[in-house]
């Protein structure tokens, strides 16, 4: 796939750095992400994605936009209150880049289709806010042997990892051996506790950042680590995870 004029000049910036290149653009170009969640950290996952020139971009959330939403959803404006997440983020999409194709669907995925979604992606990325939700795209993930990137914020804090699901890779199950039948007591959300918008605006970077690096597969990604970011302290540290052999998803 060779690349118009149009593509060279609106990828330049990214096509001059030579771990990137021509063979890398292409590379994205060809790629096909899922995101779940288009909120605080979805949006500049979706955002950064599209600019960058993903081929294609799914995009999975059941929610209509809320006025507390905007402090930090920035993929949706004052006019689009009341519309359904997904819809809003495709016209903000659209408007950026539309060579993309942005799929959309406005539902909780499960089981088969679930599956069938995770399946034909090259990266899935989680920006949903539940650990019933996470569970369930990362045994879908485990699977299909597709890369997860998870995130999460809350407060001022937040914390990306990458799970690559290849060969003796730990998955986000792992981290939580005992999570479970305490899962609503574990789970805090925006909506109790409060959350600096710009603090979802660098874990979603971070995220979108891991997925470019999967696709065009350079560096090293946040495969197997836990990334932990105080931004009140500014305090960065990541922490080696450990795949659990009895994991109720992961191990054989
Ligand atoms: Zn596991």
């Amino acid at each position: 796939m060779d690349l118009n004029d149009d593509e060279l000049l609106r990828y330049s910036r990214q096509i001059m750095l030579p771990q990137i290149g021509i063979q890398g653009q292409q590379k994205i170009l060809k790629s096909k992400v899922l995101l779940f969640g288009a909120g605080g950290l979805g949006s500049p996952i979706a955002m950064y994605l599209v600019a960058s020139g993903v081929g294609e971009l799914t995009i999975v959330d059941p929610d209509t936009v809320d006025l507390t939403n905007l402090q930090r959803q920035i993929l949706h404006g004052t006019k689009d209150v009341g519309k359904d997440k997904v819809i809003s983020a495709k016209q903000t999409l659209v408007d950026i880049n539309s060579q993309t194709n942005v799929q959309i669907f406005n539902e909780i995925l499960t089981g088969e289709r679930l599956e069938e979604q995770i399946k034909r992606s090259n990266v899935v990325v989680d920006a949903t806010d539940n650990f019933q939700s996470r569970f369930a795209i990362n045994a879908a993930c485990v699977k299909a042997k597709t890369a997860l990137i998870t995130g999460a914020a809350i407060r001022f804090e937040g914390q990306v990892s990458v799970f690559d699901m290849q060969g003796s890779s730990a998955c986000y199950q792992c981290l939580f051996p005992d999570v479970g039948s305490n899962q609503d007591e574990l789970e805090e959300s925006c909506a109790e506790t409060g959350i600096l918008g710009s603090v979802t605006g660098l874990i979603g970077s971070i995220q979108a950042t891991e997925v470019i690096k999967l696709v065009t597969n350079i560096g090293q990604t946040l495969s197997n680590r836990l990334l932990l970011i105080d931004a009140l302290s500014m305090e960065w540290h990541s922490v080696k995870i450990k795949k659990d052999p009895k994991c109720v998803t992961c191990s054989p």
